[in-house]
């Protein structure tokens, strides 16, 4: 609106890289009036990732999920300036960023320099692929919109082109084989949505597929991730092997194990792939008997969700500052989110490395962290300000009355600083983890009072919807997928390929 205060010489400029889970929360409860604040971000808009999977096959549209920035910048009570450029490189010394433009179109100025007086680094994180040669040329990845339209596109056109006149039988086979690589919960969500949609449209719609449509999903280790413990019950149900963890049911494990062989979804652990051609992967199996061999397997698609790798800007800055020299996972920082041999950059989310894992429960919670710190930062100069404003005004008083009046300002203008200085260290607040495993089931783990509560099943997919609907961004965003869901149901996932 017209009336959002315009930033003020005298205030600090606060620099925000990205428009993800921990550049937005920050954004949502920072006071803006108290800084310059100025974001950064390739991408104008926030993209609610867990519903990212839902989008591959058409359940949910991408648009329903993403919530422009310009929107939530709008209604800050100060205005807040926004290039839609990447960071390329963070100078830590000369405290800029320098920014590029790197979208389709661009004005005679596409690379410019910002300065900062403090700097919020929350880029997330990119794919990892280990460097495993093909990776990057042959396969989908799941972390942007631009994936997944890319992932529902390339589902069709295998699908298409498998009918095609004349398909020999192995080529079908090999057109309809869809791999996806890496067992975290990543991969997981997106092979059940995959067999779901197999199940509920594509068989419908095109029957002469159905015995040739097969999910293969692909993990190194023995037990598919334990990232979150959904994937781990699935290992131990590939490996034959149930080992019950103490803090789950079994009544739930068997659940699972229903659900997951009633998917026929194939699970090869212990397989690690360590090439990719245009229509194979190589993996290394091992073999029960610990001796191992080599695997071609023929794909159509092939989806890669190994995790997250540093960012060339994080990874930068990071050989550029001796204090981080250890750090694998990305920028070190202390309890308030500063970066480990810096005074004025905090990080945050995927982009930072702390005992936390890379989600976006996590982001979300650091987001909001900072957001109260750098309020009571703003607010600890006012006070400080008055206070000495106070005190000098206290030493030449005129009179006694004067002076006891002013003195009884200064010690509840101390009282209050005390209290805004006294901000304790970020603390992780975990609420449980959430996954989606296929056939309107869904698995929950939630923090409830001391313990720990599992629970899977077609409720707690009801959960799970209205737990990832109450968290959308806006009430649009949950209009918008909610009218998805119920398209979906009524008249099928759309198979037109665009
Ligand atoms: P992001 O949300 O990735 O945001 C990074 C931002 O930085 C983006 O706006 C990006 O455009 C921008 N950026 C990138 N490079 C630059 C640059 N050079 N300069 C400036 N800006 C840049 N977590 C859960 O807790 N629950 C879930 O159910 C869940 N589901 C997920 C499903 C999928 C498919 C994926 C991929 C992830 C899921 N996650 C989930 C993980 C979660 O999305 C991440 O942990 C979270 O997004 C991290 O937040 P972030 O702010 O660090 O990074
Ligand atoms: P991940 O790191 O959790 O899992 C990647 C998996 O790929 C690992 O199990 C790894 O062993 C495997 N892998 C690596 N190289 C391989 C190879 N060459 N061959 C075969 N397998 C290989 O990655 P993710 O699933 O993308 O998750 C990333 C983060 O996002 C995690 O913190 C996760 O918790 C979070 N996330 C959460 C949810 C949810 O809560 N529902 C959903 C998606 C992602």
């Amino acid at each position: 609106p017209s009336d959002q205060q315009e930033p003020g010489p005298d205030k600090k400029t606060l620099v925000v890289l990205g428009s993800g889970w921990g550049a937005v929360s920050l954004l949502k409860k920072l006071d803006t009036e108290n800084y310059n604040v100025v974001v950064i971000s390739p991408r104008n808009f926030f993209l609610f990732t867990p519903l990212l999977p839902s989008c591959t096959t058409g359940t949910i549209e991408h648009r329903s999920i993403m919530e422009p920035l310009r929107n939530i910048l709008r209604h800050k009570k100060a205005a807040v300036k926004f290039y839609e450029a990447e960071a390329t490189k963070i100078d830590h010394e000369k405290k800029v960023v320098h920014i590029s433009d790197d979208s389709d179109i661009k004005g005679d100025i596409s690379q410019t320099e910002v300065p900062y007086d403090m700097l919020v680094v929350a880029v997330g994180a990119t794919n990892a692929t280990f460097g495993i040669p093909g990776v990057r040329e042959h396969s989908c990845f799941l972390k942007e919109v631009g994936d997944a339209q890319a992932i529902r596109k390339k589902i069709m056109d295998c699908v298409e082109t498998a009918t095609f006149k004349d398909q020999s039988p192995e080529e079908i086979e090999r057109l309809l084989h869809m791999v996806v690589v890496g067992g975290g919960p990543t991969g997981v969500e997106f092979a059940g949505e995959l067999q779901d949609f197999f199940e509920e449209d594509l068989k419908k719609w095109i029957p002469e597929i159905t015995d040739k449509f097969h999910v293969t999903l692909v993990e190194a280790l023995p037990n598919v991730r334990n990232t979150c413990w959904i994937p781990e019950v699935l290992g131990r149900i590939a490996d034959n092997c149930f080992k019950v963890l103490p803090m789950f049911s079994k009544t739930l494990i068997d659940y699972t194990e229903k659900v997951f062989n009633d998917e026929k979804i194939t699970v090869r652990t212990k397989t690690m792939v360590k090439k990719v051609t245009d229509k194979t992967i190589e993996a290394e199996v091992t073999r029960p008997d610990g001796s191992k061999s080599l695997e071609i397997m023929p794909y159509g698609l092939l989806v890669w969700a190994t995790g997250n790798a540093i960012r060339p800007v994080v990874r930068d800055l990071m050989s550029r500052i001796p204090a981080q020299k250890n750090s694998r996972r990305g920028l070190a920082v202390n309890e308030y989110l500063v970066v480990d041999g810096t005074e004025n950059i905090w990080a945050l989310g995927d982009c930072s490395s702390t005992k936390y894992a890379p989600t976006a429960q996590v982001a979300s919670q650091e987001g909001a962290f900072l957001a109260r710190l750098f309020n009571s930062m703003a607010k600890t100069q006012i006070l400080e300000e008055e206070l000495n404003r106070l005190s000098e005004l206290k030493v030449a008083a005129s009179d006694q009355e004067e002076y006891t009046r002013l003195e009884a300002q200064v010690q509840a203008r101390g009282k209050q600083l005390g209290r805004v200085k006294q901000m304790g260290a970020f603390e992780y607040t975990h609420q449980g983890s959430l996954a989606y495993i296929g056939s309107d089931r869904a698995v929950a783990d939630i923090s409830w009072l001391n313990g720990n509560f599992a629970t899977g099943g077609g409720l707690t997919y009801l959960f799970w919807r209205s737990a990832y609907l109450s968290m959308c961004f806006s009430t649009r965003n949950r209009i918008l997928v909610v009218v998805d869901w119920l398209k979906a149901k009524i008249f099928g996932r759309d198979v037109s390929r665009e």
